[in-house]
């Protein structure tokens, strides 16, 4: 059985979500999200190959051309909703560009795909990007926005990709760099760190997590999520 750490956080929520179906698709990266990982992915490998960074203007190009593919011009909403859109992403794709683009110097990889088996479960990711440095630096994109830096460190997501890369690469410390985006191009850049304790006790949680999930035991928590959670009417309390 292969599970990702998106799957991993509903079931870190309530075990119980595994009795239910989750589809892919609700668990799915949003257009945005797809774009400017995609252009951060381009970029990097833009300095691996050629060691010069892409200039601003070329990043511009890239954005609209996805966010305008299928977008008929001529129709004013489709236009206009594209160009939020491409603005929104452009916001939020400045502030990596000022403060962690412009400074790279270290060799990177994109898209590495990354898997562990624990407990009789497959649990797999992709990191978007994976710097060499000492310590290791893994880039997260998403939506996990938090107030405090205790958070970031406790979003299962995060720190599930944070104990993949150490298990793939060995290494006992993992730099997180957590780019949250918000609302209409907001965009925070977090720098959470992972030492050896972290990471193993994250290690024995996935793990404690998927014998759970293997066992399939109906273990539900039963609390005030109950009411907002979209398993609420098929959910035998
Ligand atoms: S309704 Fe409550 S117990 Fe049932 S799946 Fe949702 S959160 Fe879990």
């Amino acid at each position: 059985m292969r599970i990702n750490l998106k799957h991993l956080k509903t079931f870190a929520r309530c075990p119980t979500a595994f009795c239910f179906e989750v589809r892919e698709k609700e668990l799915g990266a949003s257009e945005e999200e797809r774009i400017i990982l995609n252009v951060i992915s381009k970029a990097v490998l833009q300095v691996m190959e050629t060691s010069f960074r892409v200039d601003w203007r070329r990043i511009v190009g890239w954005v609209d051309k996805e966010v305008f593919k299928n977008t008929d011009v001529y129709c004013q909403e489709q236009y206009g909703a594209a160009k939020r859109s491409s603005e929104h992403i452009l916001l939020a794709l400045a502030k990596w560009y000022e403060q962690i683009y412009l400074q790279w110097t270290a060799e990177a990889f994109v898209n590495v795909p990354l898997g562990v088996e624990t407990s009789g479960i497959f649990i797999e990711d992709k990191a978007p990007v994976v710097s060499l440095m000492n310590p290791i630096v893994c880039t997260h994109i998403g939506r996990n926005y938090y107030d405090t830096k205790k958070e970031y460190h406790r979003d299962i997501e995060i720190r599930g990709l944070a104990w993949l890369v150490s298990e793939h690469l060995k290494c006992n410390e993992v730099i997180m760099q957590c780019l949250s985006l918000g609302k209409r191009g907001r965009l925070e850049i977090n720098i959470i760190n992972f030492d050896s304790d972290s990471l193993r006790r994250t290690s024995s949680y996935i793990d404690n997590m998927c014998r759970i999930i293997k066992k399939k035991y109906f273990y539900p928590s039963v609390g005030e999520n109950c009411l907002s959670c979209k398993y609420y009417s098929k959910c035998n309390l």
